[in-house]
């Protein structure tokens, strides 16, 4: 069992589980730079690394920080003090895991999301959900709108995900309307950035890898497929806009960057932006892989005013040489 060190009273202390994986270390960092509250990172180090926040840890804000290493079904057995607000992150999420870690993720996301839930109950946090893209599964409508019901295989290899993220909406609006609960949800299309594990699966890590090593690009069925590329800092920039809203309107915000793109134009876009000469092969795609994706952001830039502001090409040129130093 794992106790909470701050002592502190009438701080706000922020909870991100996953704080320590792509999206939530990016998220740490902003909450450093940004706000003064304390920030308790619960991770199991599944796909998180704490190298990813330690060059974010100095000094001045080390007695802010504390990690725990646990995964969220445990989360029951930490004590959490004067909790204000939860970011909850954790779960894998690259459709190369899918397979492998199928129980975990449906656990993470079902009896885990549960126990934060009550986390955040017990402590009258504001709870914000990372969902999906992936709950809309191989989408009927174009682009997708929070309305949208989905089209999704529960029996495919990537209803783990899709199912256990369905449920996490779900079980966070039962804790809303029945308990009062302060619930936000997010559904995160497509992003990239620094800090996404190299070998992570997700196709601009693998793209940027093939690319500056020389082998072959590999796209993934006619790479007629499209998707729509947020760069991670205009990803953090929204999360964080919904997470201090007053009075939010709406239960869930679609939340990525419009500009759409088929897997062959971006394999095409990455190789000529390394100046690679890798070619081009063709393998053969995943089940019920989404056709095409693209959020519609309306209700978010309605609200909040955000709108993500880096374009795919800056984006990249943003990331490639961190990418070039991880070889
Ligand atoms: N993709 C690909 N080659 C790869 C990895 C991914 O063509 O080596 C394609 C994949 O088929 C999908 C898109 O890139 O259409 C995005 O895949 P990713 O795994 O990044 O996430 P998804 O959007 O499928 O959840």
């Amino acid at each position: 069992m794992v106790f909470y060190k701050f002592e502190r009273w009438k701080i706000l202390n922020i909870l991100i589980t996953g704080g320590l994986g792509f999206i939530g270390s990016h998220l740490v960092k902003f909450l450093l730079e940004k706000t003064e509250n304390n920030l308790i990172i619960l991770d199991n180090l599944s796909t998180g690394k704490k190298s990813n926040i330690y060059n974010l840890v100095n000094k001045e804000n080390i007695s802010r920080v504390e990690i725990i290493k646990e995964t969220v079904e445990n989360v029951d057995q930490i004590k959490l003090k004067n909790i204000s607000k939860i970011f909850h992150l954790a779960s894998h999420a690259s459709p190369t895991d899918f397979r492998k870690h199928s129980l975990e993720i449906m656990m993470t996301n079902s009896i885990g999301t549960k126990k934060v839930l009550d986390i955040a109950l017990k402590n009258n946090a504001t709870f914000i959900l990372a969902s999906t893209s992936e709950i809309y599964g191989n989408p009927l409508i174009h682009p997708q709108n929070e309305d949208y019901y989905g089209n999704v295989n529960t029996l495919g290899i990537r209803a783990c995900y899709d199912e256990s993220k369905r449920f996490s909406e779900t079980l966070s609006m039962i804790y809303k309307r029945d308990k009062n609960l302060d619930v936000r949800i997010l559904r995160i299309f497509n992003t990239y950035g620094t800090n996404m594990r190299l070998n992570d699966g997700r196709v601009i890590p693998t793209f940027l890898k093939q690319a500056l090593t020389g082998n072959p690009i590999t796209v993934r069925g006619d790479g007629k497929q499209s998707r729509s590329l947020c760069h991670v800092s205009d990803l953090i920039n929204g999360i964080y806009l919904i997470s201090v809203i007053k009075n939010i309107k709406y239960n869930v915000y679609n939340i990525g960057n419009p500009e759409e793109i088929e897997i062959i134009e971006l394999a095409e876009m990455i190789k000529k932006m390394t100046c690679s000469c890798s070619k081009i092969k063709y393998i053969e795609e995943l089940d019920d892989e989404p056709r095409r994706r693209r959020p519609d952001i309306n209700r978010i830039k309605d609200e909040t005013g955000w709108s993500p502001t880096i374009s795919l090409r800056e984006g990249l040129k943003k990331i490639i040489p961190h990418y070039k130093e991880m070889l």
